[in-house]
């Protein structure tokens, strides 16, 4: 693992940070003394994990893809392809159990 900022090897390994999608670990860089954490599996996506937790409810509860696409475009103004949410129902739905 590297420094995200310069790319430095060397790493502080600091505790944990909470947030909204939970426990994360925290590392500051030795080099540039700049704090970043260790990315998950959902912070990789470029939705959050509140909309795509909610797509696939909403795709379990019985809404299509299509039906899902546009209620998120509707009531969140994202924009994804039914692809996208298709992906995310079988990537995803055994972490939201
Ligand atoms: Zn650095």
């Amino acid at each position: 693992m590297k420094c995200p900022f310069c790319k430095n090897p060397k790493i502080f390994h600091q505790g944990f940070r909470y947030n909204s999608t939970g426990k994360k670990q925290k590392y500051q860089c030795v080099k540039c003394k700049r704090w970043f954490v260790k990315k998950d599996g959902f912070e990789r996506m470029r939705h959050s994990k509140k909309i795509i937790s909610r797509a696939i409810h909403m795709h379990n509860d019985g809404l299509s893809l299509f039906q899902v696409q546009n209620h998120l475009w509707q009531h969140d103004g994202v924009k994804v392809t039914r692809k996208t949410i298709s992906d995310w129902t079988k990537r995803y739905s055994i972490f939201l159990k």
